[in-house]
């Protein structure tokens, strides 16, 4: 089988909630997203899906990506997308470091080899765990009560997972993080995810005005060395999220006993290949994930589900619905949250149809 043809396809993300807001004042109001068809000569076409949480997340933004594709796709025309391990080595070598880039390419990659072989790609991955997962809610930066007022809300759509977005100034957050975990029941999760928004010593005094809270701490500081120091101060469970980009990140951080959990996105990575890498790894070393992405739609969702669902669960601490929090569906099939949890497809590949009507014209077609 070989790949004939690629497009590139561009689409809009509205959020249901108005804004997502984050630490140091960052912000998306609507999400631009990056979907890739691969075209093969078996007749069969893959999807993937790219899409930055903005510009200023993470070294990743997506026109970058769209650029990125342009500049790897004509190395693939002519490639067999079934040896997944062939493409991932050609695009290493065709563009160095970029994974965000790469992502898209692997997922419809991953696509089509489940369609090839009439399985979804969690069988690929080595099978289903039970009949669902659950999710975690992000809520985003507000005031302490406006926060803490969210949880029954998203209570009420199943979740018992709160992940905060903190962050900001000490006094603040203190004081969100206590107003959340006064509204939360026996055997819910919060996380406090600074998001690298607090120095070094902001972190130590919200790591001790909550060391009395049923808290994560996840990604307080910028540099993996100002994390490690919080991690040997704080009596809190502690997550690693921006700093955990590659298998060696991981490797380094397990040496040092750096963190509990790790926060495993499909893109920062550079795909399901290499997050299927890192998800391998962390199960035989007995650090739990959240199974997740930057951002994205149906198709991003559906990706993390079949990674998330072939996750053994005491190792996945929570996973994403993304395509909850965006107005726009862009592919049926996706999985939807039925009480807080998701379960992936059943059908070949990631199981989705993407709606053509939604993608528009390609802004990219490489034949
Ligand atoms: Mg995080």
């Amino acid at each position: 089988m070989r790949i004939i043809g690629i497009n590139v396809f561009r689409v809009d993300l509205p959020l249901h909630e108005g804004s997502y807001k984050w630490s140091g004042g960052r912000s998306v109001e609507v999400f631009d997203s990056t979907v890739v068809e691969l075209q093969t000569d078996a007749g069969i076409s893959g999807f993937g899906e790219v899409c930055p949480l903005g510009p200023a997340y993470l070294p990743a933004y997506a026109a970058g990506a769209r650029t990125g594709i342009s500049e790897l796709a004509p190395h693939l025309i002519g490639v067999d997308p079934t040896e997944l391990g062939l493409v991932n080595q050609l695009m290493d070598q065709s563009l160095r470091g970029h994974p965000y880039v790469k992502s898209g390419l692997d997922m419809a990659c991953w696509d089509i080899l489940g369609k090839a072989f009439g399985q979804p790609i969690t069988t690929l991955m080595g099978g289903s765990y039970g009949e669902d997962f659950a999710l975690y809610r992000a809520i985003s930066q507000d005031t302490p009560e406006r926060m803490a007022a969210n949880v029954g809300k998203y209570r009420a759509e199943g979740y018992t997972k709160f992940q905060l977005k903190s962050g900001s100034d000490v006094e603040t957050d203190i004081a969100r993080i206590h107003a959340v975990a006064a509204e939360l029941r026996p055997g819910d999760v919060l996380v406090a995810d600074a998001n690298c928004g607090w120095t070094q010593h902001q972190a130590m005094c919200v790591a001790a005005g909550v060391r009395n809270v049923n808290v994560y701490i996840e990604q307080p500081c910028l540099s993996y060395e100002e994390c490690l120091v919080v991690r040997r101060h704080t009596n809190r469970p502690f997550i690693l999220d921006e700093v955990i980009d590659d298998l060696k990140s991981v490797v380094r951080g397990y040496g040092d006993q750096a963190m509990d959990v790790i926060n495993l996105k499909i893109s920062k990575v550079g795909g399901l290949t290499k997050a299927r890498q890192i998800r391998d790894l962390c199960v035989s070393l007995g650090i739990a994930m959240t199974i997740e992405d930057t951002w994205g739609g149906d198709i991003v969702t559906a990706a993390i589900a079949h990674l998330a669902h072939s996750t053994p669960p005491e190792y996945l601490f929570s996973a994403t619905d993304f395509n909850s929090y965006v107005t726009v569906s862009i592919a049926t099939g996706a999985p939807e949250r039925r009480n807080g949890r998701l379960a992936a497809s059943l059908k070949p590949g990631l199981g989705v149809e993407p709606r053509r009507e939604v993608l528009g014209e390609p802004v990219l077609a490489v034949r």
